[in-house]
């Protein structure tokens, strides 16, 4: 129900429940966070119920690195357990994801077809499954997520974070909201810019069909047919 990443110079996990905790006005049943530690590695926390009960595991179960995502879920496919919240994971690839991927059943047929078996009920999964056998193909981080990108309909809004890599996040927008945030060698991409008014108030917003690249330099958006898009970035007043 609520997206966050940030590519940061700072621990990232308090930041990124800072984040989630701004938009818990949208209602969540369950959280959960994955970031990049200093040797390249993907981990993931998640709790069910309030954002307490995350930060509570965080606590014992720390999670270090300068680059993460986070999600709040309303689960929509599979019911509120911590197997279903995301980030979901295959190989090297976590996805967070708001709304709703209609073909799911479909690309989930295909994936089981070639001997992987999923480890959730939901649509979310199917997406991770997707980039992360691609990878696991020989596909570059970026390719992958495009190559995924293009197979999915419905109306969503995902984020993407590699295994291995601490500097990139690749973000797309379908039918759901979201806001790319700038800052000094620092990136941030949310739901909306209240969730990133805590670090930036320069935001780009993503048009629909977009999908966006994200490095601590900079952002790089493209249109729903692929090609280098031009988005102006603006200051906006979040009333902070
Ligand atoms: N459809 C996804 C799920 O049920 C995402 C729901 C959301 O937007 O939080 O896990």
């Amino acid at each position: 129900c609520g997206i966050i990443g940030i590519l940061g110079q700072h621990e990232v996990a308090p930041q990124l429940v800072e984040a989630l905790k701004r938009l818990e006005y949208r209602g969540y049943d369950s959280a959960g966070i994955a970031t990049i530690d200093g040797a390249g590695k993907l981990d993931r926390r998640r709790a069910v119920g309030k954002l307490v009960n995350l930060s509570d595991r965080l606590v014992h179960e720390p999670l270090t690195g300068l680059a993460g995502i986070g999600h709040t879920r309303w689960a929509t496919h599979g019911a509120a357990t911590e197997g279903n919240a995301h980030p979901h994971r295959y190989g090297r690839v976590a996805v967070v994801h708001n709304g709703i991927i209609e073909n799911f059943r479909d690309l989930r047929e295909d994936l089981v077809a070639s001997g992987i078996s999923p480890q959730t009920e939901t649509d979310t999964e199917t997406v991770a499954l997707l980039a992360g056998r691609l990878m696991d193909e020989g596909m570059t981080p970026l390719d992958a997520a495009r190559a995924t990108l293009a197979r999915l309909r419905g109306a969503f809004a995902l984020a993407f974070l590699f295994d291995g890599e601490g500097d990139l996040m690749v973000a797309a927008r379908r039918g759901s909201p979201l806001a790319i945030g700038h800052g000094e060698g620092e990136m941030y991409l949310g739901s909306d810019a209240v969730a990133l008014a805590p670090f930036t108030d320069k935001i780009t917003y993503l048009e629909d069909g977009d999908h966006a690249v994200l490095t601590r330099q900079g952002v790089q958006v493209f249109d729903a047919e692929g090609r280098l898009a031009n988005r102006d970035a603006t200051r906006i007043d979040v009333g902070e």
